[in-house]
C-alpha cells in the first residue's frame, strides 16, 4: 500500500527491528539469577518464569532443604541441568548466595530478593517485640550487599526487591509487616542511588493481596479477611503469583534497561485496605 506522508520504507524499518529487539530484551539467556524464597508462593511462580525466559543458571534458596527437594521434583531435567539449590536464611548473613552463584556459573547478574514472612492479624497494642524482631529480620535484612559486592566486580547486574503494596500504605493490623515493607522500599531506593553509577540497577515490585501461603494468617477472626483484600482491588479478586513474576521477569531483564529505583505495583488496582 501507500506509505503515508511519504515517510521512506528505511524509516519504518529501524521501528521494526527495534521492536524485534524489544522482544528479545525478555529473554534471560546468558545470564545467570538467584532467587531467594524460592521454594514457594511468587519465588517459585518467578524460578518458573525464569526458565522459561531461558535462563542459563539459576540458584534456588530458601529455608529447608526438604522445600527445596520438592520444588526440584517437579522440574523438567533440562530445568535441573540450569539450577541448583542453597538452604538458608536469608536473615542469618551466614551464606553467601551470591557467591554459591559465581562458583557454579562464573558471574552473577539477576538477584530477586524475595524471602518473606507474613504475621498473623493483631493490633500494634497486641504486637509482641519477638513478632516485629523476626519480621524485620527476615523481610528487611536479606542478601542485599552480598549481591551487589559480586555485581560490582562487573558493573552490571539487576536486583529486584519484592515489596509490598504495604509498604505504600498503612496497613491495619499488620504494622511489623507494613513497616518491614516500607524499610525494603527504602533500601531499594537507596540501594538504587548508590549502585546505578556502578552499573547495577535496583528495583522493587510491590504486589497486591496473592494467593500463596503467606497470606493464610490473615484471614482474620471472621474468617473474611481474603474477601475483604479482594474487594479492596479494582479487580475484586486476589493475584496469582505468576502475575508477579512476569513483572519480576520485566524488571530483572534487560527490558527494563532504563528503569533503576522504580517502585511497580502489580495489585489489581489497589484501593485501600479496609
Ligand atoms: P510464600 O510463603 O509462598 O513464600 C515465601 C518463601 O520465603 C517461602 O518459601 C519461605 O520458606 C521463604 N522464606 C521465609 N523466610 C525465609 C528465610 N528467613 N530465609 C529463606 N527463605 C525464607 O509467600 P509469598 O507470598 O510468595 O511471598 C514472597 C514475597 O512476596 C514476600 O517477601 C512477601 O512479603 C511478598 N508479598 C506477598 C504478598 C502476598 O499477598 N502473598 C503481597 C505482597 C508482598
Amino acid at each position: 500500500g501507500q506509505l503515508p506522508n511519504n515517510h521512506s520504507c528505511s524509516e519504518y524499518s529501524i521501528t521494526v527491528d527495534m521492536a524485534k529487539q524489544s522482544l528479545t530484551s525478555f529473554s534471560l539467556n546468558d545470564k545467570v539469577g538467584l532467587i531467594t524464597g524460592a521454594a514457594s508462593g511468587i519465588g517459585l511462580a518467578t524460578a518458573k518464569v525464569f526458565l522459561d525466559a531461558n535462563i542459563k543458571g539459576l540458584l534456588l534458596v530458601d529455608q529447608t532443604q526438604e522445600a527445596l527437594d520438592c520444588v526440584f521434583q517437579q522440574l523438567t531435567s533440562d530445568e535441573i541441568s540450569r539450577c541448583d539449590c542453597l538452604a538458608a536464611d536469608v536473615s542469618s548473613g551466614n551464606s553467601n548466595y551470591a557467591e554459591q552463584a559465581i562458583k557454579k556459573w562464573g558471574h552473577l547478574d539477576i538477584a530477586v530478593l524475595n524471602a518473606g514472612i507474613g504475621s498473623e492479624l493483631k493490633s500494634i497494642l497486641e504486637t509482641d517485640v519477638k513478632t516485629w524482631d523476626r519480621i524485620m529480620e527476615v523481610n528487611a535484612r536479606g542478601g542485599l550487599q552480598q549481591c551487589a559486592r559480586v555485581m560490582v566486580k562487573r558493573n552490571s547486574g539487576s536486583i529486584v526487591i519484592t515489596a509490598s503494596q504495604l509498604g505504600l500504605q498503612g496497613s491495619p493490623l499488620l504494622s511489623a509487616y507494613s513497616a518491614s515493607k516500607w524499610a525494603v522500599r527504602g533500601l531499594a531506593l537507596t540501594a538504587a542511588e548508590e549502585l546505578t553509577p556502578l552499573g547495577i540497577r535496583v528495583n522493587s515490585v510491590c504486589p497486591g493481596p496473592i494467593v500463596t501461603p503467606l497470606i493464610n494468617d490473615m484471614k482474620g477472626e471472621d474468617g473474611n479477611g481474603w474477601q475483604r483484600m479482594a474487594d479492596a482491588t479494582l479487580m475484586k479478586r486476589l493475584g496469582q503469583p505468576n502475575e508477579i513474576a512476569n513483572a519480576i521477569l520485566y524488571l530483572a531483564s534487560d527490558a527494563a534497561s532504563f528503569c533503576s529505583g522504580t517502585t511497580l505495583k502489580v495489585d489489581g488496582g489497589y484501593a485501600k485496605f479496609g
